[in-house]
C-alpha cells in the first residue's frame, strides 16, 4: 500500500476500497471480487498491493490450467470494455 505520495498528484492521502478487479489476458476475463485498494483522494489514481495482483494472476492461471475451479469466472467480449 503507497505511504508516499501520488505519483500523479503528489499529495498523501488514500481511501481504502474493495472493488470488482477485473483481469484481462488475451481477451480473457477474470473477475475478482471484495479486491483491496487505495484510492487517491485528489486525483482518483487507483493503487493495488502487488501481493494482491501477483494472487489474482496466480489464480486466473490456475484456473486456466484447470488446477482450480473458478467460482466467478466470466468471459465477456472486448467490446464491453472500450
Ligand atoms: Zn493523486
Amino acid at each position: 500500500m503507497p505511504d508516499s505520495p501520488c505519483s500523479f498528484c503528489g499529495q498523501e492521502r488514500y481511501d481504502k476500497r474493495t472493488i470488482e478487479y477485473i483481469y484481462s489476458y488475451q481477451g480473457k476475463h477474470l473477475l475478482v471480487p471484495n479486491t483491496p485498494v487505495e484510492v487517491c483522494l485528489n486525483c482518483g489514481m487507483k493503487y493495488y498491493d502487488a501481493a494482491v495482483l501477483e494472487e489474482i494472476e496466480r489464480r486466473f492461471f490456475a484456473i486456466e490450467n484447470k488446477t482450480e475451479e473458478p467460482d466467478r469466472y466470466v468471459q465477456v467480449p472486448e467490446k464491453a470494455y472500450q
